[in-house]
């Protein structure tokens, strides 16, 4: 089946699938949950990690200048200051004031501006969804770092908060890791860590939460290798997502200027056509030296880097790309999702990659029979341990095939009488839904040569 010819999944029915199949469920779900909150089931949280480790490894482990760090979801408020968070990390809301909902000003009037004239002009004839009223209050920011407090004796607390981004703790620890790992420009590094921001409106599942992860790199660079560096980041960025998902599915959009950060000197997103339409998934921005400039005046310390080249100090230019694991996870899932007509009945197929699939192999012993049962644990256990497997000997063969179809497994291996005298079992391809007899003694090794 062509890509193009994919059907595509609607909210609804990604939402429903995710939960029935085992990938995400709903926060605390059986008190009735909690907005912009999910959890990740059995299946997901496989997903989630193989989405985060094909990342980690074409970041930290593909690239001789770029090195991890896993910096604290807590840091002292004054990084927040520095950032410029505190003072103006904010949306702009309005109210229906007929029926008192609140919406994002800029996303009703549907342009990427904050600016509260270009909002209020914009917002002329768009009602409210909820109500029908065209009544509305003039656009307000809200600001979406979210606080928590510290210590335990009230009345005694510091106010603290949740990280909203997780590059500040990249930029807190720049002279630590050219210190310590003795790295020279351009390098990077790459952190993979939850988010918090208090959306006020979250929604559309885990596109818009308030708890969230974050994948960022950030390459400390000269000034004058910034447009070169930002160049070569875009396009592999680019790359890496059209490795894994449909080409035509995926877009640049450059930023306006409107909603351009005021310190970028270029920005554009990699744009997923979800349900909803191109969205943004992954942002990659050229923030000259704005965030070590402010972080070393706020802290006092010199976050300068010492030039051998010139013999002087300068302070790096960042280059960022920054993706939403959540929003990624959404796109692995619409993108895999596929139906074909099989003997006249329709088949559910996620297409994984091989590298993403959340169950690698499944065992799936022909009957429930004691003989059978022990070679089938026989060969679970000599794939165990390198990868993620399930032991499945419920319902029929059939109906197991279509269980694993719908998750993605890349590969199903069937135990049967014949295994008891030939040694051998059969593999069925997903994709192909070809089946190859195979011996157990090899199958460690043909697995091994097929998943990597
Ligand atoms: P948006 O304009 O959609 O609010 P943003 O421009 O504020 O997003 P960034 O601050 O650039 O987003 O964050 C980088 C990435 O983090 C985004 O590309 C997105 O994938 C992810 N992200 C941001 N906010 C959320 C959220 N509330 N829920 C899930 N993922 C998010």
């Amino acid at each position: 089946m062509s890509e193009n010819k994919k059907p595509t999944l609607s909210m609804e029915e990604l939402v429903s699938y995710a939960k029935r199949r085992g990938f995400v469920f709903q926060a605390s779900e059986i008190y009735g949950g909690i907005a912009g909150f999910y959890d990740f089931g059995p299946y997901g949280v496989e997903l989630k990690n193989n989405l985060k480790r094909a990342w980690w490894e074409s970041m930290v482990y593909a690239n001789p200048n770029i090195v991890g760090l896993d910096s604290a979801i807590i840091q002292n408020p004054k990084v927040w200051e520095a950032s410029g968070h505190t003072e103006r990390f904010s949306d702009p809301m309005i109210d229906c004031k007929a029926c008192k909902k609140r919406y994002r000003a800029d996303k009703m009037a549907d342009i990427d501006s904050t600016d509260a004239a270009e909002l209020i002009a914009a917002l002329k004839g768009v009602t409210c969804p909820n109500c029908g009223k065209e009544d509305w209050t003039e656009p307000r920011e809200f600001n979406l770092l979210m606080e928590t407090s510290l210590g335990a004796v009230e009345g005694d607390k510091a106010a603290a908060y949740l990280r909203g981004e997780t590059c500040q703790g990249i930029y807190t620890n720049f002279a630590n890791v050219v210190d310590t790992a003795r790295r020279k420009l351009p390098f990077g590094i790459a952190q993979i860590g939850k988010a918090f921001r208090n959306e006020i409106t979250p929604g559309d599942f885990l596109f818009r939460q308030r708890e969230f992860e974050q994948m960022e790199l950030q390459m400390f660079v000269l000034p004058s290798q910034a447009g070169e560096v930002y160049a070569d980041w875009k396009e592999r960025r680019m790359a890496w997502h059209q490795r894994y998902f449909t080409k035509t599915k995926l877009r640049f959009r450059e930023h306006g200027a409107n909603e351009r950060a005021h310190y970028a000197k270029e920005a554009w997103d990699i744009e997923y056509d979800y349900p909803f339409g191109f969205k943004e998934v992954e942002g990659i921005h050229n923030r000259g030296d704005w965030d070590l400039s402010r972080h070393s005046k706020y802290s006092g310390k010199d976050l300068t880097y010492f030039d051998e080249a010139t013999g002087e100090h300068v302070t790096p230019w960042v280059v960022e790309t920054s993706v939403g694991a959540d929003r990624l996870f959404m796109e692995a899932l619409l993108d895999a999702y596929d139906e074909e007509e099989v003997n006249g009945e329709k088949r559910v197929v996620m297409r994984f990659h091989k590298d993403l699939a959340p169950i690698k192999v499944a065992i799936l012993p022909l009957s429930k029979k004691p003989e059978l049962s022990g070679l089938a644990q026989k060969v679970y256990a000599s794939l165990g341990g390198k990868y993620s497997l399930e032991y499945d000997e419920t319902q029929s063969i059939g109906r197991r095939y279509r269980r694993q179809d719908e998750i993605g497994t890349p590969y199903c291996v069937t135990v049967d009488f014949d295994s008891l005298e030939d040694k051998a079992v059969t593999v069925r391809d997903r994709d192909t839904m070809v089946q190859e007899r195979i011996t157990i003694a090899e199958l460690p090794d043909y697995l091994k040569e097929k998943l990597s």
